[in-house]
Order: structure tokens, then C-alpha cells, then sequence
């Protein structure tokens, strides 16, 4: 190991342990909440039938086919009384197991609705399995610039750190969050955030920015004027390949 390596594999504070940032870029999710296509292949986002989250069917599908397993990268799961209603869908490999959302690779285009995402905001409409899939805790309730998420204590991991701008030499904090804030807001002014890339956005009254992972689901939240911020994450498994 070099030097880098060393030092990145001492100082990267994983946000989501028990995941893996993905080999390939996670684009079937906006940055942006009210988003109507998706920013990669124009098609218009669906809705999840069940937890009111939206996202490309086409890039989805797309997605879970490129991928060997999707739990490794994703805290993803599909309800199971849904899905097993659906004569598209492989019935057979079903009914031998207790793991349905082992299954999400022979789910039709049509059973993806079912589908939930617990890195990215969602309305718990129908009811939610209170302990935590990747290590069985009690699930808690936060919320950040408006959006609700619903995650583990110890899978989901937010920091906060002070770095020097490059822009302007003083101390900046900078929080990392464990999740996908696809909120189009600004908590603090309320006003309508931009949006310069999919997935970067900034308050330009408040100076706050926001980047986005699209290989882990995290997201960076500036307060200040910064060059960049990269995710520590993604940055360190690339380097300790
Ligand atoms: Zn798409
Ligand atoms: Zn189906
Ligand atoms: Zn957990
Ligand atoms: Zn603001
Ligand atoms: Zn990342």
C-alpha cells in the first residue's frame, strides 16, 4: 500500500458500512424530487406503488441486469405479498425460499413498482419491516431539509468535518450523509434550489451545496464555497482495488 492508500483506508469514515459503493454509476434516480425525466435516457420517471418513490424503469432495469447482486450496493427490497401475485414473474424460484428480494433479478418490468430503495426519501404508506435488513436493528426516523428518511443507527452513518475552502482559504463544515437527498429545496431560506448538474445543486442565497454519489447514494452538504468534494467512499474503494 502507498502512502494515499494508507492514509485513505486510516481517514474514510464509511457512511454505509455494510454496502459497497457500485462498480457502475447508479443513474435510474434524479437529484431532483420533482423531476419528470430521467436526465440519462429521457424516458419519464414512474412512481413506486408503494413508498411514492420515483425512478426510470428503463435505467432500473437496466441497472439490475448489469449488476451481479444488487444487495451488495443497495439497501433494496421488494414486497413480498405484491410480488408474489404477479404471473409475469418467477414464481418457482419464490416459493422454495424465505428471501424474496434475493429474487429482484427475475422481477418484471411491471413488479418494479414494488420496489424500495431505503437510501432514498420515502413515504411509508404501507408498513415498513421496523428492523433493519442489513443487521436486524430497530429502525429511526431523521429528517434532513425537509425529506423523512428511515434508517439504521449503525448502517447509516452521518459526519461532519471542517475542511479549508480552496476558494477562500477559511473553514468550511461539511456534512456526509449516508443517503440520497434528492430534496429540491433549501432548508434554511426555503428557496428553490439549482441545479448544475445530476447531482449537484446549490442554494445561491445561503451558499450551501450539495454533490451527490451516484456510486454510493451518499450526499455531501457544503456550507461554503468549495472547488469540489469528492466522495471519500467511492475514492477509497477505487484506490484500495
Ligand atoms: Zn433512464
Ligand atoms: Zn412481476
Ligand atoms: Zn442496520
Ligand atoms: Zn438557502
Ligand atoms: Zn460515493
Amino acid at each position: 500500500m502507498d502512502l494515499l492508500s494508507e492514509y485513505l483506508g486510516r481517514n474514510s469514515f464509511d457512511p454505509t458500512p455494510k454496502l459497497k459503493s457500485s462498480p457502475i454509476p447508479i443513474t435510474f434516480v434524479s437529484f431532483n424530487l420533482v423531476d419528470d425525466k430521467c436526465f440519462y435516457c429521457g424516458e419519464g420517471y414512474s412512481y413506486g406503488f408503494l413508498y411514492d418513490q420515483k425512478f426510470c424503469k428503463k435505467c432500473l432495469s437496466r441497472y439490475i441486469s448489469d449488476i451481479t447482486d444488487i444487495h451488495t450496493y443497495l439497501d433494496v427490497y421488494l414486497d413480498e405479498g405484491f410480488y408474489m401475485e404477479c404471473d409475469e414473474c418467477d414464481k418457482q424460484e419464490i416459493s422454495g425460499t424465505k428471501e424474496p428480494q434475493k429474487n429482484i433479478k427475475n422481477c418484471c418490468t411491471n413488479c418494479l413498482k414494488f420496489l424500495l430503495f431505503k437510501q432514498i426519501p420515502y413515504n411509508p404508506y404501507f408498513s415498513v419491516n421496523k428492523n433493519c435488513e442489513l443487521c436486524g436493528k430497530l429502525l429511526y426516523k431523521f429528517v434532513i431539509d425537509k425529506s423523512e428518511f428511515i434508517l439504521c443507527s449503525d448502517c447509516y452513518r452521518i459526519s461532519f468535518e471542517w475542511i479549508e475552502s480552496t476558494l477562500t482559504k477559511k473553514l468550511i463544515p461539511i456534512i456526509y450523509l449516508p443517503c440520497w437527498d434528492n430534496y429540491n429545496y433549501c432548508e434554511v431560506c426555503s428557496s428553490k434550489l439549482k441545479f448544475t448538474s445530476d447531482c449537484q445543486k446549490y442554494c445561491m442565497y445561503c451558499h450551501i451545496f450539495y454533490t451527490g454519489c451516484r456510486y454510493c447514494l451518499t450526499t455531501n452538504v457544503i456550507f461554503g464555497l468549495m472547488n469540489q468534494s469528492q466522495c471519500k467512499k467511492y475514492l477509497t474503494s477505487k484506490i484500495l482495488k
